[in-house]
């Protein structure tokens, strides 16, 4: 069984309802066993806030400081860059992508992320435009989203472990599509995107929705999605976080493409 660690305990979203299904999802594959460490609540605790992520090959993160004062302390900092670098798994869960704008490896290491004030300094935003990648320097904030809406999710890499099998496209539930995501994005690989409609208050664009980094030895898997439990309710939402879980944490995918998985034309929800 391969040992996980999912952080909680900061999230300007519900992490108290996200993390059980995060760890039900995880538990679910049979590969995984799952812990589960929340931050202190309490500012003037923080600094006792210290993490072995040795003992782990995932950590699952659904934590982000963002307005909330919860910056790790210096020494769990240098602890999870340690980890990553010497070959330990991430998965970067929807709102993580936004906590530690100032901390460098940490963008480095999530890739791509939005808002904290994050502009042109973070890096460029990466997006597809006419089937290409693109990497925009242009200046302005990171990080925003239109309504919450049912909308097409699009492969972009069908040879990556986590999408080798799956649909070439298929509807996501209702949930936050964000865009205008920017930072260091090296050796980020984008696996799938969404349109990014204007008619919903979107880019434009089509946004990363699935990507990876590599950091050293570590691998990065990074889902923008499930926003709330509705939208982690959707199968594609519960395989891409499996298998991107497992390929992050060993390099390999072993979990087969479930035949419940969505097409184009009709969202599939958990039973
Ligand atoms: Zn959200």
């Amino acid at each position: 069984m391969i040992p996980a660690l999912i952080v909680d305990g900061r999230n300007n979203h519900d992490w108290r309802a996200t993390t059980p299904l995060l760890k039900q999802d995880l538990e679910a594959t049979g590969l995984f066993t799952v812990s589960i460490v929340t931050a202190p609540a309490h500012n003037d605790q923080m600094p006792t806030f210290r993490l072995d992520f040795s003992r782990y090959r995932l950590v699952a993160l659904n934590y982000t400081d963002l307005g909330n004062g919860g910056e790790w302390p210096a020494e769990t900092k240098l602890a999870f860059v340690n980890y990553v670098t010497s070959g330990g798994g991430v998965v970067v869960f929807h709102a993580a992508s936004s906590a530690f704008p100032n901390w460098r490896q940490y963008n480095e290491i999530t890739g791509l992320g939005g808002w904290g004030d994050r502009d042109q300094r973070a890096g460029p935003y990466v997006y597809f435009k006419n089937g290409k990648e693109v990497r925009d320097d242009s200046p302005g904030p990171g990080g925003h989203h239109g309504e919450r809406h049912s909308f097409e999710i699009v492969i972009r890499d069908p040879n990556h472990p986590i999408t080798k099998g799956l649909p070439h496209e298929w509807i996501h539930t209702k949930d936050e599509l964000y865009d205008h995501l920017r930072g260091p994005a090296e050796n980020l690989f984008i696996l799938a995107t969404a349109y990014s409609d204007p008619a919903t208050g979107g880019s434009g664009r089509d946004e990363p929705v699935l990507f990876t980094v590599l950091y050293g030895k570590g691998r990065v898997f990074q889902t923008t999605l499930g926003h709330d439990p509705e939208a982690m309710k959707g199968v594609a939402f519960i395989v891409t976080f499996q298998r991107g879980a497992e390929w992050a944490a060993t390099g390999r995918v072993t979990l087969p493409a479930p035949k419940t998985f969505p097409g184009a034309h009709a969202v599939r929800i958990r039973p």
